[in-house]
């Protein structure tokens, strides 16, 4: 049984069927699925929703798919993991990590998204998926395409980290490297999904895509006990999920799930690739397209499709956005490491230092909930990490060495246990 009333554009209201549609005929906005939310609030419960299997699939009444899920299946219910050494760090009270790093399959966010948009491909029949990625959508396409014995071609832009690369190449795609960055890709893109006609997960799929993320915030409000956090922070690169969870909570709200008690909601960038902050900071809609130059590859889109969304639902919720140097993103992931044993990826040390950041501006008090949301993996850009951190020590295998090493080693670590 599904809820879906059909497709609406953002823009003009348009309304549309349930079909591989992405923009609006009319005025060229983007299409939004719309739900019968009377109905699944008659239907959905907290009870109902705890008895089912810890997946993304708990909330299948929000979710955009007909039939039974086809992909996807231990996707999602990634931790909420309590932090209190990173918000001792922080100098916060209650702080939370929600770790999509370890998300099933290929450890990031984008597992979310893709689980869904690949169940509806299958729903409408398609039999090649594809898409233009920054590393981790590539590697969850191929993936989830993979298991469901679908034809996937995935598009990068040249240059990306070995562990990019390999951790889509292993599923047996073909995977097409775009000498560009990810707006070439992205461009590309949409004239080969207009003439293969093949299921572009983040183009000619993107409104049932993108619902996907709100998975990621419905979690959050059930791991909290059904509760909203006071903040939230987020990366942000083509502008999917910050205003998706904005989505989620509303629509948490709106079936009798949770109480509106606000959250606001703040956007992560690079500050080699800010386009988002760069307006929000303006207080301008506008959006000026960058050329990225930064380390966080996933996040570095230059135009992000869903910029404009994300400016409004930031602003809606009273929230903000920061821009962090490589440096503080490097700083970020090792902070994290450091004091909660979990390893991300660039874009997840920007969305520490950015929580740092804006902690230290008194943007998000002290005393309040905070979730800093941890969207990929440290193991797949092991490049970008490599040279900031201490190298093994060498010694022959005899006790000697060791002891002569040890000798060397200990007032170092005196010196970090005061310094911690
Ligand atoms: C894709 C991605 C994001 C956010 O991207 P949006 O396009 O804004 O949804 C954040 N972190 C990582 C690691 C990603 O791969
Ligand atoms: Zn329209």
């Amino acid at each position: 049984m599904s809820f879906v009333k059909g497709l609406q554009c953002r823009e003009c209201g348009q309304e549309y069927p349930k079909e591989p549609l992405h923009v609006c005929e009319t005025c060229f906005g983007p299409l939004e699925i719309i739900y019968d939310y009377e109905g699944i609030k008659k239907s959905i419960s907290r009870e109902k929703i705890a008895s089912r299997d810890k997946n993304l699939w708990r909330y299948r009444e929000l979710l955009p798919i007909d039939g039974e899920p086809q992909v996807g299946l231990y996707s999602g219910f990634t931790p909420l993991v309590r932090a209190p050494r990173l918000g001792e760090a922080l100098g916060v009270k209650e702080l939370y990590i929600k770790d999509d790093s370890v998300n099933h399959p290929t450890f990031s966010y984008k597992d979310r998204v893709v689980a869904v948009a690949i169940s509806k491909a299958i729903e409408f029949g398609f039999d090649t998926v594809s898409c233009a990625s920054t590393g981790n959508l590539a590697n969850s396409v191929a993936a989830h395409a993979a298991k469901a014995g679908l034809n996937c071609y995935v598009f990068i832009p040249d240059g990306l980290e070995q562990g990019k690369i390999i951790g889509s190449a292993i599923y047996g795609p073909k995977t097409v490297a775009v000498k560009g960055n990810y707006d070439d890709v992205n461009r590309l893109c949409s004239e080969i999904g207009d003439k293969y006609g093949w299921a572009f997960v983040n183009v000619n799929l993107r409104p049932y895509y993108s619902e996907g993320a709100k998975t990621h915030a419905f979690e959050v409000a059930e791991q909290l006990g059904w509760k909203l956090p006071n903040h939230i922070v987020v990366a942000s690169a083509g502008g999917t999920i910050l205003p998706k969870l904005a989505k989620a909570f509303k629509e948490l709200i709106k079936v009798g799930l949770i109480e509106d008690t606000g959250c606001k909601i703040y956007s992560a960038q690079a500050a080699g690739c800010a386009p988002i902050i760069t307006a929000l900071q303006k207080g301008t809609d506008w959006i000026t397209p960058v050329k990225p130059n930064t380390i966080a590859s996933s996040i570095a889109i230059g135009n992000p499709a869903d910029g404009y969304y994300v400016v409004q639902a930031v602003r809606e919720s009273g929230g903000w956005g920061e821009s962090v140097t490589d440096e503080e993103i490097l700083e970020g992931i090792k902070l994290l490491a450091r004091t909660e044993g979990i390893f991300t990826e660039p874009a997840g040390g920007t969305e520490v230092a950015v929580a740092k950041k804006l902690v230290q501006k008194g943007r998000i008090p002290r005393d309040e909930s905070i979730v800093i949301s941890i969207t990929g993996n440290g193991y797949k850009t092991l490049e970008a990490i490599a040279r900031s951190v201490e190298k093994p020590f060498t010694i022959n295998a005899t006790l000697e060495n060791f002891d002569e090493l040890y000798k060397q080693l200990i007032p170092r670590m005196k010196a970090k246990a005061v310094g911690r």
